[in-house]
This record gives structure tokens, sequence and C-alpha cells, in this order.
């Protein structure tokens, strides 16, 4: 089984190489930002309780994203493995992500992070702010906020992997194929 950490600051290009890598390798995307916009647009109690944060650009709280992290895996019973994107997004999160696949049996196999230079970012998602519809992606101050706890509370989750050996940074700048190109070498060795 391949289990994915991919991990990037927001604008990095998650989404888009999750796609990539989840057709080549025929993975299950687990994408707790789509979940949560999933459950804020069908007007769930879980919906309700992250819009605030999201609306902020702060991060929902740990326990609540990580019973929604173990539903998903629990009710994805048949997968040739995940692909983590947007989370684990704190230490916590990441210790509590080992204690889920330990409890199923699995491994993170690698996390893959994509490096991207901050002014870029912010330029990438202006732009994707006036296609995604995500009011996130389109206050300068929320974009802002989204860094700020990214570099603060998200970045020790790097850390953490590299700690386990599992840790490789990929130049998160080029074309989409160069970078997938560059994932699946990366992938192809775990
Ligand atoms: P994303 O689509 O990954 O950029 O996530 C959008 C928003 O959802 C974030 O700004 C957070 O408010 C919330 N969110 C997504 N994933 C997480 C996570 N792992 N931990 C906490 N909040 C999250």
């Amino acid at each position: 089984m391949l289990n994915i950490v991919l991990f990037g600051p927001p604008g990095a290009g998650k989404g888009t190489q999750s796609e990539n890598i989840i057709s080549k390798y025929n993975l299950t995307h687990l994408s707790t930002g789509d979940l949560f916009r999933k459950h804020l647009g069908e007007g769930t109690e879980l919906g309700k309780l992250a819009r605030k944060y999201m609306d902020e650009g702060r991060l929902v709280p740990d326990e609540v994203v990580i019973s929604m992290v173990d539903d998903k895996i629990a009710n994805t019973p048949e997968t040739n493995g995940f692909i983590f994107d947007g989370f684990p997004r704190t230490v916590a999160q990441a210790e509590a992500l080992d204690r889920l696949m330990e409890k199923n049996n699995i491994k993170i196999s690698g996390m893959i992070a994509l490096d991207v230079a901050e002014d870029i970012l912010k330029e990438r998602i202006r732009e994707r702010g006036k296609t995604s519809g995500r009011t996130d992606d389109q206050d300068e101050s929320k974009i802002e906020t989204r860094i700020r706890v990214y570099l603060d509370e998200t970045l020790p989750v790097a850390e953490y992997y590299e700690k386990q050996g599992k840790f490789t940074k990929i130049n998160g700048v080029g074309t989409i194929e160069g970078i997938f190109a560059d994932i699946t070498k990366v992938i192809d060795q775990y």
C-alpha cells in the first residue's frame, strides 16, 4: 500500500498534483480542505463548525479534523492507499495519523513537500481565487493569515517526518508535468 503525505503551503499545487498521483497510482484522495468544503456545502453540523475557522484562514481544531480523517479511512475499505492532502497540518495531527495508521495496520510511505517561494504562492492563490469561488482565496488578509499559520503551525510537521527518514522536498515551481515527473521518481522508490 502507498500512503503519501503531500505537503506544502497554500497554493503550492497539492490539489493539482494529487489528481495526477491518484490517476497514475490509483490511490484515494483524502483532502481535509475538500472534505470540509463538502460539509459546508451540505450544511452539516461539522460544516457549520468548520466555517468560522475556514472563513478566517485559521485551522479547524485538531480533534475535529482527526475524527473526520478517522471516519474517511474507516469508510474506505478497499484501496491501494491514500494521498493525504492538506493533512496533517499540526504535529498533533501527525501523531494522531501515525496512531490511525497503526490501528489500521498500515504505514505512511513518505512525505513529499512542494517548495514554492512566498511571492509566487500569493500570486497563485489570487489567480485561483478568480475561479475557485473560495472566499479564502480572494481576501489579502486571509491569504496572509493562511501563510502565517502554515509557517507557525504546519512547518514543524515536515521536521516530524524528517526525523522518521520519510521526508523529500521537491521544487514546486515549473511545469505541472515536470513537477509530477519529479514526484513519480520519489514515489517509485517507496
Ligand atoms: P485547504 O483547502 O487545504 O487550503 O483548506 C482550507 C481550510 O480548511 C484551511 O484554511 C483550514 O481552515 C481548514 N483545514 C483544512 N485542512 C485542515 C487541517 N488538516 N487542519 C485544520 N484545518 C484544516
